[in-house]
């Protein structure tokens, strides 16, 4: 396993064509703006390597019998599954943020299941090709982007019949050796951070959209990929000289357009290639899985709860009955979302291949509590938490001679605690629910694995009515 500064030292060696701003991006892992999602991947490194979290962040791999870090396992187990939701709950509270590996986890996983269902379908042999490719990414510990969200262009037309026949990646070119694939991957968590992007389709498919069934692997500096950073509301406070605006100086996640520009994927590293009736369920299996991550945020709402408590005592409102049931609340919702990644975990089964599986239906309810219960425990934050959090002065203001003098007396509240501490900890609230964590604290609970609406089709998909229907039908003495 690598330690962090050994990751940190992998992604040097990357020649990766980063844009942001309008400007190439030479050295991503040093770039202020970049740097925080980086020290979070980081942090999946680092804690493995801590024996109080090596039960958590570690697995034996079930094709090497070594031991691995568990972003890179593959679930042999309903405790595998368990110990992952608590994994990400721990991650997301040391860092704040949107740590991005999971979503390289979760492909891997998916195509575990699902490369074996096409060759017991089909004879051929991706299965195999994928535990090779596993293996190496086992061996070597990589941080794997799962690529998963097309720009999709039209919505109301399949991709075989967009104007522009980029708005799903495609295959442009069979070769011998292997394909040519052309399009682009939206809103990629991490992508720069990682060494591998998994490919995957974004939406179940038909005859027609073959060219469009495909997944593959691909080193992140493959020639042809450009990455363009997203902007992030509050970004540019990275730059400032005095970071402590940000509120959460060191972590941060962060999101990238990834573009194919005719990239060429050597056929050992394809997965699925026009296996159209494939598509719906690898990313089925996927949403599965990254809706169970989604205890992430859990962890980022026991560092928000935190920082609500400790507001609550510097302003000296910790007492009022108000203010502790608003608390109570945010734990309650908090507690909510993990109980529902547990419970998806711990109804766990065996999928032919071997791996481990949600139970679908349960992992979808739990993602949209994700959509809606962070809303509620960022207004609660706020409630808290008062006006101040968005009117405060820059950093630099307090440090002025003129002004500082002013901001010190004029902003201090409960005399034991010093000013510098009570800003700290309303730019960290602002932080995860106005400034840059609030993408993958409050947006991404939204949109992330999946918007709202498409938990709500799974869940009318999964729920079994008749049998509903037969139970109230039996009560009342119902018989036809
Ligand atoms: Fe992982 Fe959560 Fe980020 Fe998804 S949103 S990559 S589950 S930390
Ligand atoms: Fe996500």
């Amino acid at each position: 396993m690598m330690t962090a500064r050994e990751y940190e030292e992998s992604l040097r060696k990357l020649n990766l064509v980063v844009y942001m701003f309008g400007e190439r991006i030479d050295n991503p892992v040093d770039h202020p703006i970049i740097r925080p999602s980086m020290n979070a991947v980081a942090k999946t490194y680092e804690l493995a390597h801590r024996p109080e979290h090596e039960d958590l962040m570690t697995a034996t791999s079930h094709l090497s019998g070594k031991k691995i870090n568990r972003f890179t396992h593959i679930h042999q187990s309903v405790e595998d599954l368990v110990k992952k939701t608590k994994m990400g709950r721990l991650l997301g509270a040391h860092t704040g943020c949107c740590f991005q590996r999971c979503v390289g986890m979760d492909a891997l996983n998916a195509l575990s299941i699902v490369t074996h269902d096409i060759d017991a379908e089909h004879g051929t042999s991706y299965n195999q090709r994928f535990l090779k490719y596993l293996g190496y990414v086992q061996e070597n510990d990589l941080t794997c982007d799962g690529a998963m969200t097309d720009p999709k262009g039209d919505r109301s037309l399949p991709p075989h019949q967009q104007p522009d026949p980029d708005m799903y990646v495609h295959v442009a070119e069979e070769r011998k050796d292997g394909i040519v694939v052309r399009g682009a991957k939206a809103h990629q968590t991490g992508a720069v951070n990682s060494h591998e992007i998994i490919v995957m389709p974004t939406t179940a498919m038909r005859e027609p959209d073959k060219d469009y069934a495909l997944s593959f692997a691909l080193p992140s500096d493959a020639e042809g990929i450009t990455y363009i950073m997203g902007r992030q509301s509050c970004d540019t406070r990275k730059v400032e000289e005095n970071i402590l605006d940000t509120g959460n100086p060191g972590f941060g996640g962060h999101e990238a357009l990834v573009i194919f520009d005719d990239v060429f994927v050597p056929w050992e590293r394809v997965f699925m290639y026009k296996e159209y009736e494939f598509a719906g369920s690898l990313v089925e299996k996927f949403a599965s899985y990254h809706r169970q991550s989604y205890a992430c945020k859990s962890g980022v709402g026991d560092v928000l709860i935190g920082a609500t408590q400790t507001v609550s005592e510097y302003n000296g409102t910790q007492k009022a009955s108000h203010v502790k049931d608003k608390i109570i609340e945010m734990n309650h919702l908090n507690e909510t979302l993990f109980c529902g990644s547990l419970a998806c975990a711990s109804e766990g089964y065996r999928e032919p291949s071997g791996t481990y599986c949600v139970n679908t239906l349960l992992a979808n309810v739990s993602k949209q509590n994700v959509t809606r219960f962070p809303y509620e425990i960022a207004r609660l934050a706020q409630d808290v938490a008062g006006g101040l959090m968005v009117t405060l002065p820059s950093a630099s203001d307090f440090k002025s001679p003129e002004t500082g003098k002013w901001l010190e007396k004029y902003y201090r509240a409960s005399p034991d605690i010093s000013t510098d501490s009570r800003r700290r900890i309303l730019r960290l609230i602002e932080n995860l629910t106005l400034g840059t964590a609030a993408v993958g604290y409050l947006t991404e609970s939204m949109h992330g694995a999946g918007s709202p609406q498409a938990q709500r089709i799974m869940i009318a998909r999964q729920v079994n009515m008749r049998e509903k229907q037969k139970l109230a039908r039996q009560l009342c003495g119902i018989e036809e």
